[in-house]
């Protein structure tokens, strides 16, 4: 019998919104903020699940620096109407449009092998989970 590691929870995905491993939290898998460890050393997981499992993150990544980009613009648009200009906008975004993306990085990462553990969710043996359940009676050895 195929037994299935318990779904996502809103505590995984705070977990991933701070650059914490999704499955475990556990903090110290970047070196330098940039560098990620292969493998979580507490729970094992393997980050790159798949071939090409960071194209997910570079997307990630991509959406949430071109929103914050947007609400930059859009902010300075409303504070500064109607005497606004394109070029003032272009001064006011641009430090956001070069700070966000490296800053954001790692937990683009996190946050998308998140997303990848809830369209795919962990295979018997991927990672090492601590149950707080206690186990059925009737699974109990
Ligand atoms: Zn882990």
């Amino acid at each position: 019998m195929r037994v299935h590691p318990p779904a996502p929870t809103f505590r995984n995905w705070i977990w991933a919104a701070t650059a914490a491993c999704p499955v475990c939290g556990q903090k110290n898998l970047f070196h330098r903020w940039r560098k990620m460890v292969n493998d979580c050393p507490t729970c094992g997981l393997h980050f790159e699940r798949i071939e090409g499992h960071w194209l997910g993150a570079v997307a990630t990544n991509t959406v949430a620096s071109a929103l914050a980009v947007m609400a930059t613009i859009i902010t300075a648009l409303m504070l500064t109407l109607p005497d606004s200009s394109g070029p003032q906008l272009i001064l006011i975004a641009a430090p956001v449009a070069i700070i966000v993306p490296p800053v954001f990085f790692p937990i683009s990462k996190t946050i998308w092998t998140a997303v990848d553990l809830r369209m795919r969710p962990l295979e018997p043996g991927e990672a090492t989970i601590e149950s707080t359940h206690d186990a059925p009676a009737d699974q109990q050895p």
